[in-house]
């Protein structure tokens, strides 16, 4: 099988003759609060872009407030329309290789690079008339669907909400913890859902000195402990790997295949959460993966949560063998009040996803929708 570099080298050329942008909102079915901040309107920049006969659809999914990047949907936006989108507009690239260091010289806002580089390889697939994971070289499978939660107030509210959402179909459950709001929320979910496959995420809230706390999590037989630490402090992630059992998972930490290559050579992790739009689409997340299978290192697909355009990218790209926990894919009516995509996602009643194999993500984008949604809209060419 090829790399993931040598593909990318042999796919091309790749010509940007009209690129489209669409800025949506659509209303969430629950604000999503995370140990820091908090969002209820899903904003995401969706592009397509057409070589005149294929193309293709990316999305741009950061959050707002800066609380998980320092991106956001305005940041995002001005980039997009600003700048990439009118350097791009006619040019042509020999190789999604070439476009892809056009882009990392150009902007170093990965979660505007995603946008381009994500729509550029289904515009190759629609192009051969494959579908993006034959593109790849990976395997049809059924993609296993985990169920995130957010923080709530009290841990009745928190307890209310998996119960509302799950925890079946899914095939685990992740909830969110920060400081002050942890053992005991812990303590309460498995007391009351049992030894069901659970783990915590915690957004980088902790430090050194709540190593105590993380120490008395590790009784709980948790899957993982997700970024407990600062994204920069590997050190301290590799101290904290070295005094508890449960495996360290690494998410806001890992931008690059170099990242991941230096938080494994430290110990500062055992999992890697891999996000598409965090490492600025699917080269990156592929060079990622190609880390972990080397190492023998488990992954797992990570959403922010996305749109349907970015979950499907994000659930195409899990049948990759290193992704060996249940992905963040979840049903589109989980988090978003409606969709772009057509048909909605749905997590089967086995908790996995099941795709369709039709040409580039294999899902069509809901024209009406997307207008319906956009609150602003810019076309090049
Ligand atoms: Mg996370």
């Amino acid at each position: 099988m090829k790399t993931v570099d040598e593909l990318a080298a042999s796919l091309g050329p790749v010509l940007f003759r009209e690129l489209d942008l669409w800025r949506v909102a659509i209303p969430m079915t629950e604000p999503f609060r995370i140990s820091s901040g908090e969002v209820s309107n899903k904003e995401a920049l969706v592009v397509r872009a057409s070589d005149g006969t294929a193309f293709g659809w990316g999305e741009s999914s950061s959050m707002p407030g800066s609380f998980y990047s320092a991106e956001t949907p305005d940041t995002c936006h001005q980039e997009l329309v600003g700048r990439v989108l009118p350097a791009l507009a006619g040019r042509a690239f020999r190789s999604l290789a070439e476009l892809n260091e056009f882009l990392k010289e150009f902007t170093p806002a990965a979660f505007v690079r995603v946008a381009i580089e994500t729509a550029a390889w289904e515009m190759m697939a629609r192009g051969r008339g494959l579908s993006l994971r034959a593109l790849l070289g990976l395997e049809e499978r059924p993609i296993p669907s985990g169920l995130a939660v957010g923080l709530y107030d009290t841990e009745d509210q928190l307890c209310a909400a998996i119960r509302r959402w799950g925890p079946q179909p899914y095939q685990r459950l992740k909830i969110k913890i920060k400081r002050g709001q942890d053992v005991a929320l812990v303590r309460r979910v498995r007391r009351e859902f049992g030894d069901i496959p659970l783990f915590v995420d915690a957004n980088a809230d902790y430090t050194r000195e709540d190593f105590a706390v993380l120490r008395e999590l590790d009784a709980y037989k948790l899957m993982m402990f997700e970024q407990p630490l600062a994204k920069h402090d590997l050190e301290a992630s590799a101290e904290l790997q070295r005094q508890v059992r449960t495996p360290v998972c690494l998410d806001e930490s890992i931008e690059s295949a170099e990242d991941a290559r230096k938080a494994l050579d430290m110990g500062a992790c055992r999992i890697i959460n891999i996000k598409i739009q965090r490492v600025g689409g699917f080269l990156e997340a592929l060079r990622i993966a190609e880390v972990c299978a080397a190492r023998g290192v488990p992954a797992w697909m990570g959403t922010m949560p996305e749109l349907g355009i970015g979950s499907v990218q994000a659930w195409m790209l899990a049948a990759h063998p290193a992704f060996q926990f249940p992905s963040d894919v979840e049903s589109s009516a989980r988090w978003f009040s409606d969709d772009l995509v057509q048909p909605a996602l749905v997590v089967s009643s086995d908790g996995c996803l099941h795709g369709p194999a039709a040409p580039g993500l294999g899902f069509e984008v809901d024209r009406a929708k997307l207008e319906c949604y956009a609150t602003a809209r810019a076309h090049f060419s």
